[in-house]
């Protein structure tokens, strides 16, 4: 049989990467994104291929969706600088969109896949985290509209699948990096990397003691595909534990890697802005055979060289388009 999937959030760093995974396995995939932080850049490789449909949806409206074997949730801004600057609309695709996807799950007979966060688990007083740990988690600070949002999503999930039955997926996403974050993502990887290129300073927040595990996107998407097609139950985390690092040692990396002309600043950290974060990866490792390969420095330099790449584009533009404005 043919699989259909909806990938809602086609145009972000994640959809994107699901979509030109399931379309190089022959998949029709019907990508669904607002825009609001995925771009049609991301398309641009698979953007012609005869069984890639893109349709620009809001999912915090009510929309018409078609038929698929498959529905993945991955539309939700997922930056701190993003989900703070409109909290609303990301508690909305969480809840609303997220019912939406899963109640059309449900009526095509979709297998249905949630992508939720690490974040479920707030500034962890477990560590490593494990999918037990129920997590620690301020309901009403500047970064609930996330964790909330994703911890509701997996909540309407379980519910769904208590009561109806929908065949259900939910990956834990521990950070996450690669080729393709936009350069203004904001998120730590992408920031000190723009930072070094451009040689401004790097800015660690805080004393930048606090720690993340960092997860290149490849092994990631494998994690997905291999969860998607296991029959396994309840929440999975997937995220590299190998890699734990504060982020004074990351923004030191970053200053190598780029060249050594930034120096490194300090500046101030949000509130409840996790201490530490290392996924607990048993789970994934037993039931799905699945754990990631690819080593910290490799995967930095291959997002490193696509950053520089776009930098170089757009500094291109940006020249070509003043010089035209100079002679007309
Ligand atoms: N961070 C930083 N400088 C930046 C951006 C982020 O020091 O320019 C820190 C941030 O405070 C956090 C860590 O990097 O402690 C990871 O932040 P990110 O936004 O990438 O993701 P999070 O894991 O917090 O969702």
């Amino acid at each position: 049989m043919t699989e259909t999937a909806i990938v809602a959030g086609a145009a972000g760093f994640l959809g994107s990467h699901l979509s030109e995974s399931l379309l190089n396995d022959g998949w029709t995939v019907i990508g669904i994104d607002n825009l609001s932080t995925g771009a049609t850049a991301n398309l641009r490789t698979f953007r012609k291929n005869p069984n890639f449909r893109f349709l620009k949806r809001d999912l915090t409206r009510r929309v018409r969706l078609p038929p698929a074997t498959a529905v993945f949730q991955l539309a939700s801004p997922a930056s701190p600088p993003h989900y703070q600057r409109d909290p609303l609309a990301c508690l909305s695709v969480n809840s609303f969109g997220t019912a939406q996807l899963i109640e059309h799950a449900h009526v095509s007979g979709a297998r249905f896949f949630l992508a939720s966060t690490s974040e479920v688990y707030g500034d962890p007083e477990v560590h490593p985290q494990p999918e037990s740990y129920f997590g620690h988690v301020n309901p009403i600070g500047p970064r609930s509209c996330y964790d909330e949002g994703k911890r509701y999503a997996e909540a309407l999930t379980a519910a769904w699948e208590r009561t109806k039955g929908v065949d259900a997926r939910i990956a834990r996403i521990f950070n996450t990096y690669g080729p393709r974050m936009a350069l203004d993502d904001g998120r730590v990887v992408t920031q000190f990397l723009v930072q070094g290129w451009t040689g401004a300073p790097i800015t660690v927040h805080g004393g930048g003691v606090q720690t993340r595990s960092f997860c290149y996107v490849s092994d990631l998407i494998a994690g997905f595909r291999k969860l998607y097609d296991s029959s396994v139950k309840g929440p999975v985390n997937l995220g590299n534990p190998n890699t734990e690092m504060s982020m004074n040692d990351l923004a030191e990396k970053v200053r190598e890697l780029t060249g050594g002309r930034s120096t490194v600043v300090h500046s101030e950290r949000g509130q409840d802005d996790p201490e530490r974060r290392r996924p607990d990866i048993s789970r994934a490792k037993e039931l799905l055979g699945w754990e990631p390969k690819v080593p910290l420095d490799e995967g930095l330099q291959r997002t490193s060289e696509d950053i520089q790449a776009r930098l170089k584009r757009a500094a291109r533009a940006l020249a070509k388009a003043t010089r035209s404005e100079g002679t007309g």
